[in-house]
């Protein structure tokens, strides 16, 4: 690679935007960082834009906008405010590949907007195509825009296919850690507290994943995702317990054989692919010992015990605004359950009732989708409300 690539990282203070600045760190000749986001960690963004001098930052929250303009602007960085700004720098012109990694719904209109910017997209954010997948795919088409997988199990998926070259495959089998618990009976999942649902028994992450991951709805959005990202339907997704988490995806041919890519799980990795495709670049990650692993084992999922994974595959075979609506509620829901203000079981009970409520939309906009993401939002906080623990 001889031209340096520009990145925007969107959420650059998170589990994958620090991750994404380690890989940069330790490619300081290949990648450029041109503008960093984030929420409202403004002294980590602080040390982030001192360490990597990006053209420009954007703090979200405007209440710390004056604290991280004190000590950039008389660096040269330019400091922004607000998501209107992000979702303006996104497309500007020295800036080739838009790193998404924010938390939840609020990763869509960026994204929409890098997209239409024609910028490559990395997207962390599984939101995003979980409620939007219909017009963030057709508008990455009709912009040019190529999304790049982030996530562990997509990026396996994407370097399986691209080494099967132009076949078809005809099943994925999206591997699943199991989360924190995996092994425990219905009645105590029931009892779970916040601290034992945000154990990720496997891997570091933000808290709202981390609790997707306990209720197994994480999954069924990756689902969905892969659906979108490779072309398919739920019915040629097959979800495999896999405890160890060191096979990070497969993909079977018409032939019966099955690519896999493996690795220890580090979140680096395909983040530094997504950004240096088609190049693989030197890791400073712990490297497979098979011997020392011994066995990898698989489970089947168990629905009962994790109703979120269901109700994933029946948002996804209703289609249109329905897996929109999930996934506001959800969002809803883990709020809650981060506050202790509802149970465990309370998050698959919301998400039914109020995606069983939502009309239905076949091919919504993103109007439509906005509107469908803020309506069910709210009817589920109403019910987070009344759900009290
Ligand atoms: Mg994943």
């Amino acid at each position: 690679m001889t031209n340096k690539r520009h990145i925007a990282i969107l959420g650059s203070t998170g589990s994958i935007g620090r991750q994404a600045l380690d890989v940069v760190r330790q490619h300081k000749d290949m990648f450029e960082v041109e503008l960093l986001t984030a929420n409202n960690s403004s002294e980590k963004l602080i040390g982030q834009a001192l360490e990597f001098n990006p053209g420009a930052v954007v703090i979200c929250n405007g209440e710390k906008y004056q604290e991280v303009a004190d000590v950039l602007q008389p660096q040269g960085i330019k400091v922004f405010a607000g998501m209107d700004s992000v979702c303006s720098l996104v497309e500007a012109e020295g800036i080739d590949i838009v790193l998404t990694a924010l938390v939840g719904f609020s990763g869509l209109r960026p994204t929409v907007a890098a997209i239409k910017a024609g910028k490559i997209i990395a997207l962390a954010n599984k939101e995003t195509l979980v409620a939007g997948g219909s017009v963030v795919m057709r508008l990455a088409e009709k912009y040019n825009a190529p999304i790049l997988p982030v996530d562990s199990e997509h990026s396996a998926i994407f370097q399986c296919l691209l080494a099967a070259g132009d076949n078809d495959f005809t099943k994925i089998h999206l591997t699943a850690s199991g989360g924190p618990f995996r092994t425990w009976e219905k009645s105590r999942i029931a009892e779970a507290t916040r601290k034992e649902a945000l154990q990720h028994p496997q891997w570091t992450m933000g808290a709202k994943i981390t609790i997707d991951s306990a209720t197994m709805m994480n999954k069924g959005f990756e689902m969905i995702e892969a659906c979108w990202l490779f072309h398919t339907g739920p019915e040629k997704i097959n979800i495999v317990i896999h405890p160890q988490s060191i096979i990070h995806s497969m993909v079977e041919f018409a032939d019966g054989a099955v690519l896999a890519q493996l690795g220890h799980p580090d979140m680096r990795e395909p983040i530094q692919f997504a950004l240096s495709i088609p190049q693989r670049l030197s890791l400073d990650n712990r490297k497979l010992d098979f011997a020392e692993l011994g066995s990898l084992t698989f489970e089947k999922p168990d629905i009962d015990r994790f109703p979120c994974l269901g109700l994933a595959f029946d948002a996804m075979r209703k289609g249109g605004n329905i897996p929109c609506a999930m996934n506001a509620a959800n969002e809803a829901a883990v709020a809650a359950f981060l506050e202790d203000r509802i149970r465990f079981y309370d998050i698959p009970d919301i998400i039914s009732k109020c995606t069983a409520e939502t009309g239905f939309i076949a091919e919504p906009t993103l109007e439509d989708i906005i509107a469908t993401n803020d309506e069910a939002f709210i009817r589920a906080k109403e019910r987070c409300g009344i759900a009290i623990r």
